[in-house]
């Protein structure tokens, strides 16, 4: 944990959020400022600033997470994206996976 950390406090319950799946080492919510409906983030549980930073059994949930987040939300089309670094457009500094899903034109998101 990471007295600074936002995502830190969201696990916390410090700053409320809308969960979609939590386990011992891992948390997904909404994403605040959504790219299209049902944007979410997957973190780890242990606070780190990059990937590199974070230990591999800490890891192994994140893309199952996100895979399973997609497949129980319908979603055809998705990205899934992890910035690391502030010329990578990383803006907070714990780590975690977008799953960003693409909707069609003539649902007019994304
Ligand atoms: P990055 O650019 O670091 O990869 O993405 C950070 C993401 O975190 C952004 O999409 C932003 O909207 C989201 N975000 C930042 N602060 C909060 C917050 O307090 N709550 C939630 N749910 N999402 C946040
Ligand atoms: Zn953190």
């Amino acid at each position: 944990m990471a007295a600074s950390c936002v995502f830190c406090k969201i696990i916390k319950g410090d700053i409320p959020s809308m969960k979609v799946f939590e386990s011992d080492k891992t948390l997904a919510f909404l994403d605040i400022n959504p790219l299209a409906y049902g944007h979410t983030l997957v973190i780890p549980k242990h606070h780190g600033a990059k990937l590199t930073d974070i230990p591999d059994e800490h890891l192994t949930e994140l893309l199952p997470v996100a895979s399973r987040i997609a497949r129980a939300s319908g979603a055809e089309n998705f990205n899934i994206l992890q910035n690391n670094g502030r010329i990578a457009h990383q803006m907070v500094d714990h780590v975690h996976v977008h799953m960003i899903p693409k909707p069609n034109e003539q649902e007019g998101l994304g």
